[in-house]
């Protein structure tokens, strides 16, 4: 744990900063409003309700306006260095922006990436507080307003226990539950093993007691997020417990409807996982299963500890007992040294395994990982055919399987009225497929029956056949 107050370069400096520090101790009786702004990826959005729900528990009021609130915590992501851009520049207008005596709240990755070089680069912060320290919010809020110095908590590993019953959930029917943190398998290209330290499971009796807790409340649908959740349990032998027991374990949970979980590393999706897949009812037929490359030179560059021909294995073995299931992926191409040759061995898997759901990105140096002691050597313009040609690949391959769809009735999950048009509802297919079709927002929580008749894009259009009855879904 570090806590640090700034060295400042100059006396003036330094002085500046006592006169504002004092300034906001007078005003800290007034510290009830705060605006809260998530950047990145499920496992952020979950820390944000948790750290919504801690600040509520202290009196404080959640605002969407950040010109008014009383504390402004930004929950960053670090995956990319757009993402960090982003958050800096929010930052700095923060500074113009906000109300003087607001107090400015950096959480997330960057915050473990930076630790108290974020305070040089932006002296306005008041606290930086790490992914492993979430449960820490109230103790450093209480230390800043009582001393008026900045404070940053970064933990390299997650091994306090977190309240999660305090979570504030805003979407009423889906919910993410954590089941493990940190990541063991240190990709060349992430940030995340060192950002968020190594894996840590959660025990299963607190896992099954907050599903639980949440099928109650009317909660039709879990995902279970981690960095790489099939590794779940590795790091707690004496438990006895592997991913696919536990998620036997969820699924006897009655009143519970759909199950998934996010992100799997290809390695240790198990046979056992794959008959779980097929076997349990709520579990639904949706596995991402990140392949990020073709060629087995470049997996090996990456750190992946498999190759080509492994990984398409795990494939056939995952369709042959699960036929119906989908699979998603993650792609990067132009990393460094990446050959068109290779390259084409990319497209080949795409072209061939044809992934329901594909998220492709053009390679990035980052900070803080083994892959930036290689020279970003792959033009930018080369860089960009790349991914447009995958780009163009993708489309198509999103296009066919829709196409496919079209007469066919699927089982949707009503998860809200759309954004689009008020007079639809808008869910998702067991294999993740957006749907759109006409209904009214009590549907909201229920399973329906959809007819397909049509897509835009990636969004299915349709007509419930025969609504069902409804379902009371808990706040
Ligand atoms: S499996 Fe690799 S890409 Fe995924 S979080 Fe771990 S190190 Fe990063």
């Amino acid at each position: 744990m570090i806590v640090k107050d700034t060295q400042f370069a100059s006396f003036q400096q330094y002085s500046i900063l006592i006169f504002f520090r004092l300034y906001i101790l007078l005003l800290m009786r007034h510290v009830k409003t705060f605006f809260i702004k998530t950047y990145g990826c499920q496992m952020n959005e979950l820390d944000s309700e948790i750290m919504v729900g801690l600040l509520k528990s202290r009196g404080l009021e959640r605002i969407d306006d950040e010109t008014t609130a009383d504390l402004i915590l930004l929950n960053t992501c670090s995956i990319r260095d757009l993402a960090e851009r982003k958050a800096l520049g929010k930052l700095g207008r923060l500074a113009k922006t906000r109300k003087n005596s607001a107090l400015i709240g950096v959480a997330g990755c960057m915050a473990n990436a930076k630790k108290e070089a974020l305070l040089q680069k932006v002296p306005n912060i008041d606290f930086v507080l790490g992914t492993n320290n979430i449960h820490e919010l109230n103790t450093v809020l209480d230390e800043v307003l009582r001393t008026g110095n900045q404070s940053v908590r970064v933990d390299p590993r997650f091994e306090h226990e977190l309240d999660y019953q305090i979570t504030v959930r805003d979407d009423p029917v889906k919910a993410h539950v954590s089941i493990i943190r940190g990541c063991d398998k240190y990709c060349t290209y992430c940030v995340v093993p060192y950002t968020r330290g190594p894996e840590v499971s959660r025990h299963p009796d607190d896992i099954f007691l907050e599903c639980k807790q949440l099928v109650d409340k009317g909660y039709k649908e879990i995902t279970l997020l981690g960095q790489n959740v099939n590794s779940y349990g590795k790091d707690k032998p004496e438990w006895n417990i592997l991913f696919h027991d536990l998620l036997h374990r969820i699924d006897s949970l009655e009143g519970l409807e759909r199950v998934r979980f996010m992100t799997s590393h290809p390695v240790d999706i198990t046979r056992e996982l794959m008959e779980a897949i097929r076997d349990l009812p709520t579990l639904c037929e949706f596995v991402h299963f990140p392949l990020q490359a073709g060629s087995n030179r470049i997996l090996k560059k990456m750190h992946r500890i498999y190759t080509k021909e492994e990984y398409f294995e795990k494939v056939a073995l995952l369709r042959s007992i699960v036929p119906n299931v989908a699979l998603g992926t993650d792609i990067i191409v132009g990393f460094p040294t990446e050959t068109d040759a290779e390259f084409e061995e990319t497209r080949k898997a795409l072209e061939e395994i044809r992934f329901s759901v594909g998220f492709i990105f053009a390679y990035s140096q980052r900070k803080g990982t083994p892959a930036m002691r290689w020279k970003d050597d792959i033009p930018q313009e080369v860089k960009d055919e790349r991914l447009q040609t995958l780009l163009h690949l993708q489309e198509q391959i999103y296009k066919d399987e829709r196409t496919k769809l079209l007469g066919q009735t699927l089982e949707v999950l009503v998860e809200a009225p759309s954004k689009r048009e008020e007079t639809l509802l808008k869910g998702r297919t067991r294999c993740w497929k957006n749907v759109l079709f006409p209904g009214t927002p009590d549907l909201v929580g229920t399973l329906q029956q959809i007819k397909v008749h049509s897509f835009t894009n990636q969004t299915l259009m349709g007509e419930i056949l025969q609504p069902k009855k409804l379902l009371i879904v808990g706040a």
